[in-house]
């Protein structure tokens, strides 16, 4: 009975494997399909710096709009385009259209405002990521030093010299590195000054619990320290009300983001956004 239950189960999670490989690949299509009718859009959240709440910077998040106009969040389907290798044309595609929008801010007015784009560990393998970066900044007319690629710690677990080719290509141009969801990954610390970041970014989980929890607090107190004796830039993410970013101020933190200041915003808004700000910075100012 004990074998036959086994088997009964087995049969079972085959199943589930095989509709949930079904789902990926139909959401592999859909993605194919998304980018040939450009259902890809991209949403705009800003990085505030802490004691003039100035605009500093721009994250780039990818975002789907289905022709239904639904919208599928980046955690679902970024992993299957990872998976898949599709992350690297739409990863490009990223690059394209931040920079487009990036020099129409600049048009605007806006002409020190740089932006920041999320790259993932899988886009590095091929080892011309730097090169296609830098060819479509280029094609763009932007010049490097606007552009911040955001990547993880969990990309020096990859081919070292691979990576740092590409890094060192693009830092070498003027883009400039930043450490995203930092203090959640690997932790040989030996790379940050190897591939020349330039700013740390504390993952919001650190930023969410620092408040209630005293060790999360002294985690955050740390790394603000370490970033500052090493000459590195620093950010929290995820900071959702006044007395965090108050309180990040105050242990030497430069700037912030999160949804206390804005939301990441559609493509569309943003120009809005940006010229509203000089009027309603005021009321978020942390004393
Ligand atoms: P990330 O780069 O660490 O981005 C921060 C995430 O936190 C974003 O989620 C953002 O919407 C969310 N967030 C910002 N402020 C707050 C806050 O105050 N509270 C809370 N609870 N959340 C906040 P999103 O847009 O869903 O992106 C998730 C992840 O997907 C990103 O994490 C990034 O790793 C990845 N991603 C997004 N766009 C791209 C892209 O164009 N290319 C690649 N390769 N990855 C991307
Ligand atoms: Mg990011
Ligand atoms: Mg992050
Ligand atoms: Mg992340």
């Amino acid at each position: 009975a004990a074998v036959q239950q086994g088997h009964n189960q087995f049969a079972f999670f085959d199943l589930e494997m095989e509709q949930k490989s079904k789902a990926r690949l139909t959401m592999l299509a859909g993605m194919k399909r998304a980018l040939e009718q450009q259902e890809f859009e991209l949403f705009y959240q800003p990085k505030i710096e802490l004691s003039t709440n100035k605009i500093a910077g721009v994250e780039a998040l990818i975002r789907w709009r289905k022709p239904d106009n639904s919208i599928v969040s980046s955690s679902k389907f970024i992993p299957v385009a990872e998976a898949s290798g599709l992350i690297n044309e739409i990863g490009l595609w990223v690059v394209k259209q931040a920079a487009a929008d990036c020099k129409a801010w600049h048009k605007l007015g806006f002409n020190q405002l740089g932006v920041s784009v999320n790259a993932s560990p899988e886009q590095f393998k091929k080892g011309n990521f730097g090169s296609l970066v830098l060819k479509t900044l280029k094609k763009q007319k932007l010049d490097p030093s606007y552009l911040d690629i955001e990547i993880t710690e969990s990309l020096f677990i990859e081919d070292e010299k691979n990576i740092q080719a590409q890094i060192h290509q693009m830092v070498s141009h003027g883009v400039s590195i930043s450490i995203d969801d930092f203090g959640t990954g690997y932790s040989n610390l030996n790379y940050l000054t190897k591939f020349n970041a330039s700013t740390l970014k504390i993952d919001q989980s650190f930023i969410r619990n620092m408040m209630h929890e005293r060790n999360q607090y002294h985690l955050v107190d740390a790394i603000l320290k370490m970033s500052q004796a090493i000459g590195i830039e620093n950010i929290a993410e995820g900071i959702e009300d006044k007395s965090t970013a108050n309180i990040l101020m105050k242990l030497g933190c430069r700037y912030g983001q999160g949804f206390f200041w804005s939301e990441p915003i559609p493509q569309s808004e943003f120009c809005n956004f940006l010229q509203s700000w000089p009027k309603r910075r005021q009321s978020k100012l942390t004393a």
